[in-house]
């Protein structure tokens, strides 16, 4: 359903998946990664809708926090949390993309830490300004929309709903009032620390290293690093156990997590899911978007239109053993493997016609 929530909304594991992880996450976990930094996961809304994970780092001066989450009372909670932590305030917020599910909590940190640096790339700086305020005033609109989608029976591509998918549109439109009555109160607050390419910050014995490198899940894709702990922030470049593809840069995607790749990590926190305890899970992600994109390549050059790629790729493509990969035995994982990898197929044939 997951998939669904969020290809309507932005329209736009280790080797094996591990069975404890599942593209829905229900409770709210903390994890210590190393001596002052930690990671806290939060349940999806009672929509549905998933929150980012977030990184906490603490310093001698100063807390950096990466991705501030979608619900203003989870971000409450992680604040409350920080405090039980640390005298220091939280100096620096990193939004690593402009999706709200990590930026909407910014409202909280601002109240919280006034003199706060909110960062972000200067594309993502931008989304959030212009994009975001629209998309967080439509979103009640979203009970309305599923509504309509159970009348008809049908998923907006015209597909039969499934009864799973059936139950997750009903579970979403129960879980809706308590969101939208937080969202009601909330504004959208844009970073107001920009950068094109790298930003190095000393919390005071703590080196944090916040980079963009290339296109992907968005055009302004943030990672956070650590060198020292090897501690890598991720955002939704990488999300476990099944990657986010709805729209994005499927061309330049691959490039950025091979870039990824070659940092010396061993603790790797995606946008969601999670933890990662090696890189194997970077390069099956890159190694299947390269071949899902050359595959695609091949439809395009051979003249299909959309639709034709659409029905042939299914055939063309070895889906069943890349969504053994990433969903394993989890009907649900493979459910969203399914959304994720529909978008995907659209997402690639537009940047191959584009260029
Ligand atoms: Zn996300």
């Amino acid at each position: 359903m997951k998939h669904l929530a969020l290809a309507l909304l932005l329209s736009f594991p280790p080797a094996t998946p591990l069975l404890a992880d599942s593209t829905a996450t229900k409770t709210r976990t903390v994890t210590r990664l190393a001596d002052g930094v930690w990671t806290i996961r939060h349940p999806d809304a009672p929509d549905t809708f998933p929150q980012s994970n977030t990184m906490v780092i603490v310093g001698d001066r100063g807390v950096l926090v990466v991705d501030s989450c979608l619900l203003p009372s989870s971000a409450r909670e992680d604040i409350a949390q920080i405090r039980q932590w640390t005298n220091e305030p939280v100096t620096y917020l990193v939004n690593t993309h402009w999706h709200f599910d990590h930026t909407l909590g910014n409202a909280a940190y601002l109240e919280a830490y006034p003199a706060i640096q909110i960062v972000a790339t200067r594309h993502t700086q931008k989304t959030i300004a212009d994009w975001n305020p629209g998309a967080v005033a439509r979103y009640p609109a979203r009970g309305e929309r599923f509504r309509k989608i159970l009348e008809s029976g049908k998923n907006p591509d015209g597909r039969p709903l499934t009864e799973g998918e059936r139950k997750d549109y009903e579970r979403s439109i129960a879980g809706l009032t308590p969101v939208v009555a937080e969202m009601k109160n909330v504004v959208q607050v844009v970073p107001n620390v920009a950068f094109d390419r790298e930003l190095r910050v000393d919390l005071g014995g703590r080196a944090v290293e916040i980079r963009f490198l290339g296109r992907g899940n968005t055009g302004g894709d943030t990672i956070v690093y650590l060198p020292k702990e090897k501690i890598l922030a991720t955002g939704d470049l990488l999300v476990h156990p099944v990657p986010y593809l709805f729209g994005g840069f499927p061309l330049d995607h691959p490039r950025t997590l091979r870039a990824m790749a070659e940092l010396d990590a061993t603790t790797i926190m995606p946008g969601h899911g999670e933890i990662l305890r090696d890189k194997s899970y970077i390069v099956q992600v890159a190694e299947f978007l390269e071949a899902s994109n050359a595959a695609i390549e091949a439809e395009v050059n051979s003249g299909k239109t959309l639709e034709e790629v659409q029905a042939s790729f299914p055939r063309t493509f070895d889906v069943a053993t890349w969504r053994a990969k990433f969903a394993g035995t989890s009907l649900e994982d493979a459910e969203f493997f399914d959304g994720t990898f529909d978008a995907l197929i659209k997402a690639s044939y537009n940047q191959i016609k584009a260029r």
